[in-house]
């Protein structure tokens, strides 16, 4: 799989995409994304992330000191101060060899107050949680586990070299430390790891930590898990408040954790319908797809046959968040 190494010289913004940069979706919430890369191939998978992924072909990894730059620059504009940063991504934050010094520099910046990241754990070091815990400011680690069983975490990681008992391991560890705050978060796939959510809840109160169970969803890129169930969210709800009763625990998370205030957006550059001329920078996530820019933003051009270096005339399609899809004219 090709990845596309994004720096300032190549001239891509770090707005406009959904797979890297950073996404404002009008909140004191900034996610920020460093890498699309992932190491395991989870059979369930939001993103169809990692090296078994049917959808992409293309992998993209951001350098770490064009992306403060732009970091710096949104938060500004949004006031600059009260920010979550969001070290999130479509793959796993860690397989980024600089995750450990972008979360240092985040840190950094006047106005964000906290990070929170995600890791499904398995590339993490204990001396890179010690350095999390130094950093100065509040973390939360949102820690991807689906089981404690060995063969079914093995299945659900889709990788045979998946060890549960590390990932244990790793979550006793983070919850030792002062400045970090751990939640387990687990993906339900009904049918499938009824008994694997369970040994988790166990877990989560043994550690004293928080636990967010998810719900398994379906969407049209995702890796979709034939044993699964699709349910709705009521069902889902109930279920949760069975989990309650059976381990005498609460299950729904306060809602608080979650709530974000509302803040100033970075100003979109582009409209639904505005027609532009994109110049062609790097090729899209999905096949098909290429990257362009215009008026400092990405677009994500659907069905588009240009070479890289050319222009293309496109008409934006979608805007959502700052983030742009476009048609070839
Ligand atoms: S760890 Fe996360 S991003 Fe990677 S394959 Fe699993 S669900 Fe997808």
């Amino acid at each position: 799989m090709e990845t596309i190494k994004i720096t300032r010289e190549s001239g891509i913004p770090l707005m406009g995409a959904i797979q890297f940069g950073i996404i404002d979706r009008g909140t004191n919430l900034l996610q920020i994304r460093a890498t699309t890369i992932c190491n395991l191939n989870c059979p369930f998978c939001s993103t169809d992330a990692g090296p078994n992924s049917k959808t992409h072909k293309t992998t993209y990894s951001v350098d770490i000191d064009y992306l403060i730059d732009w970091v710096k620059e949104v938060v500004k504009y949004k006031g600059g101060k009260n920010i979550e940063a969001n070290l999130d991504s479509v793959g796993e934050p860690f397989v980024h060899k600089d995750f450990i010094e972008l979360a240092k520099k985040v840190a950094d910046i006047e106005g964000i107050y906290k990070i929170s990241m995600q890791s499904n754990g398995t590339l993490v070091k204990k001396e890179q949680i010690d350095e999390l815990d130094s950093i100065g400011i509040p973390i939360r680690i949102n820690l991807s586990i689906h089981s404690t069983d060995k063969e079914e975490a093995k299945e659900l990681a889709g990788n045979e070299n998946y060890e549960i008992t590390q990932i244990v391991e790793l979550a006793k560890y983070i919850n030792s430390k002062k400045n970090i705050e751990l939640l387990l978060a687990p993906v339900w796939l009904p049918g499938l790891n009824d008994k694997g959510i369970g040994n988790i809840v166990e877990l989560a109160k043994e550690l004293k930590c928080l636990i967010g169970i998810q719900k398994y969803e379906i969407y049209k890129y995702s890796r979709k898990m034939k044993k699964a169930k699709n349910i709705t969210f009521w069902k889902f709800y109930k279920k949760l408040e069975e989990w309650e009763k059976e381990h005498n625990t609460q299950l729904k998370l306060d809602p608080k954790i979650f709530k974000f205030e509302k803040m100033t957006r970075f100003p979109k550059t582009m409209d639904v319908n505005q027609k532009v001329y994109a110049e062609i920078k790097a090729p899209g996530w999905i096949k098909g797809q290429m990257i362009g820019v215009a008026n400092q933003r990405c677009v994500t051009i659907n069905k588009c046959n240009k070479p890289i270096g050319s222009t293309a005339k496109v008409k934006i399609v979608q805007n959502k968040n700052n983030i742009y899809l476009a048609n070839q004219l």
